[in-house]
C-alpha cells in the first residue's frame, strides 16, 4: 500500500452513531447517507459496519451506488435521495432501491415499469417545503400521496423533506426551520386524515438532529456528524445548550503519508513550480508523495501546516499534482518515512482546519479524497 492513505477508524463511527442514537427517540429509525462513497469513506465498508450496528436504512445518491452495496450483499433498505432517470428504473427495481418520488410523470412510469417486472416496490413521498430542490409543493402532497396509493406496484413507505438551515443559529433561519418542521407535521398528518398511512416520516439530516429534537420523528438522516464532523462548527454552543450536554463526535477519516525523501536546500534557492517559495538560509525540506490530485487541493498553500510525531510543519512552494515539499529546518528529528498526518482524529489538525482555510465545509474535504488514495480501515 502507498504510503499516502487514508485510514478510516471503524471505531469512531460506531461511537458517533451511538451518540446519535442517544440524541433521538428510541423508536425513531437512523438513516446513514452513504453516498459519495459514504463522503470519502468507502461505502461498502461503511455500509456493512452500519448493517452490523443496527442502523435500519442506507442512502445513496446515484442507482449505481446502490447497485454496488447491492452487489456487495447489502441487505438494508437503501434510499435513493437524487432522482434517476427513465432508462435506470429498471435497476432500481430489479435491486429493490427505494426512490423519492413527487411527481405524476415519475410515479406511473416506476408503476409500469414495477408492473412489467411484475415486481412491487417502497417508495418515499418528498415534499419540498423550503429547500427549493426536489419535492412537490405542499398543496399538492394529497393528491401526489392518492397517486401512489392507487398505484398497484408501489407501496408509500415514508413521507419526508429536507432543511436548508437547520446548521444555522440566525435568527431568520431558526424561525425558517420550525416554520417548514411544522408545515411537515402538518401535512403528514393532513395525508393520515385522508385515509392514507404516510409511513416513515423523516425530515432531519445533521443540523436537524442537533438543533431540533422535535423534528426526529420517525426517522433521522445523519451524514456528516456520523463522519466525525459537525455540519457548521459555529453551532457547538448552541447544541451544548439545546442538548443540555456537549455532544462532540470524533472524525473517522485519518489522512497520513510519510517522508519519502529529505532533500537540501541553500540559501537563495527555491521549491517547487513558479517558484514562489526561496530559501532564506541553507535548510532542508521533506518531500511527501501526495498532492493535488489526491485531494490536497492546491489552494490549501501557503500556511498549511502537517504533524510529524504531533509537532507542526509547514508545506512551501506550490503542491504539485502528486507531491508537495515541506519545511524541515535543521530539525533533525525528523528521518527519512517519518508518518506525517495532514489530519484526523487525536490531532490539531482535522478536515474543519482545511475547510475553513479553503472557505468550505468538511463534506467537501473528505469527499475530495481521491480514490487513488487508499482506504486502510481500522476494526
Ligand atoms: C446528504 C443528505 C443528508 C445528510 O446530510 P448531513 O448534513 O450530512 O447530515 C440528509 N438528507 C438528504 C436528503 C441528503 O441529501
Amino acid at each position: 500500500m502507498r504510503a499516502t492513505k487514508a485510514i478510516i477508524y471503524l471505531e469512531n463511527f460506531r461511537k458517533n452513531i451511538s451518540i446519535i442514537k442517544g440524541l433521538i427517540p428510541n423508536k425513531t429509525k437512523v438513516c446513514v447517507p452513504v453516498k459519495a462513497d459514504a463522503y470519502g469513506h468507502g461505502s461498502i465498508r461503511i455500509a456493512k459496519e452500519s448493517e452490523k450496528i443496527g442502523v435500519d436504512f442506507l442512502a445513496v445518491a446515484t442507482v449505481d451506488e446502490g447497485v454496488e452495496l447491492r452487489k456487495n450483499g447489502i441487505t438494508l433498505p437503501i434510499l435513493l435521495l437524487s432522482l434517476a432517470i427513465d432508462e435506470e428504473y429498471k435497476e432500481i427495481i430489479q435491486n429493490n432501491l427505494t426512490p423519492l418520488v413527487f411527481d405524476k410523470e415519475v410515479i406511473e412510469s416506476l408503476n409500469n415499469q414495477a408492473k412489467l417486472l411484475n415486481k412491487k416496490i417502497n417508495v418515499h413521498l418528498k415534499i419540498n417545503t423550503g429547500m427549493g430542490r426536489i419535492g412537490c409543493r405542499i398543496e399538492d402532497a394529497i393528491e401526489i400521496a392518492k397517486i401512489i396509493d392507487t398505484s398497484a406496484y408501489l407501496t408509500l413507505q415514508g413521507v419526508c423533506t429536507h432543511l436548508p438551515v437547520s446548521d444555522s443559529i440566525k435568527k431568520k433561519d431558526i424561525s425558517f426551520t420550525k416554520k417548514q418542521i411544522a408545515s411537515f407535521k402538518k401535512i403528514t398528518d393532513e395525508i393520515r386524515l385522508e385515509g392514507i398511512d404516510p409511513g416513515i416520516i423523516h425530515c432531519a439530516a445533521s443540523g436537524g438532529i442537533l438543533m431540533y429534537p422535535e423534528a426526529s420523528f420517525d426517522m433521522v438522516r445523519p451524514g456528516i456528524i456520523s463522519y466525525g464532523y459537525y455540519p457548521d462548527s459555529s453551532i457547538e454552543k448552541s447544541v451544548e445548550i439545546i442538548q443540555k450536554k456537549k455532544v462532540v463526535f470524533s472524525p473517522v477519516m485519518e489522512l497520513q503519508t510519510a517522508i519519502v525523501s529529505i532533500q537540501k536546500i541553500l540559501k537563495n534557492e527555491s521549491v517547487s513550480y513558479g517558484r514562489t517559495w526561496i530559501a532564506k538560509k541553507d535548510t532542508s525540506v521533506g518531500v511527501i508523495p501526495i498532492g493535488y490530485a489526491d485531494g490536497l487541493l492546491r489552494k490549501l498553500n501557503p500556511h498549511l501546516s502537517v504533524l510529524i510525531k504531533n509537532k507542526e510543519y509547514f508545506v512551501v512552494g506550490r503542491i504539485c499534482m502528486d507531491q508537495c515539499m515541506i519545511l524541515l529546518n535543521d530539525d533533525s528529528s525528523v528521518k527519512r518515512w517519518d508518518v506525517v498526518v495532514l489530519f484526523g482524529p487525536n490531532s490539531t489538525i482535522t478536515a474543519d482546519t482545511w475547510a475553513k482555510k479553503l472557505k468550505t465545509i468538511p463534506y467537501e474535504i473528505t469527499c475530495c479524497i481521491n480514490k487513488r488514495v487508499p482506504r486502510l480501515y481500522i476494526e
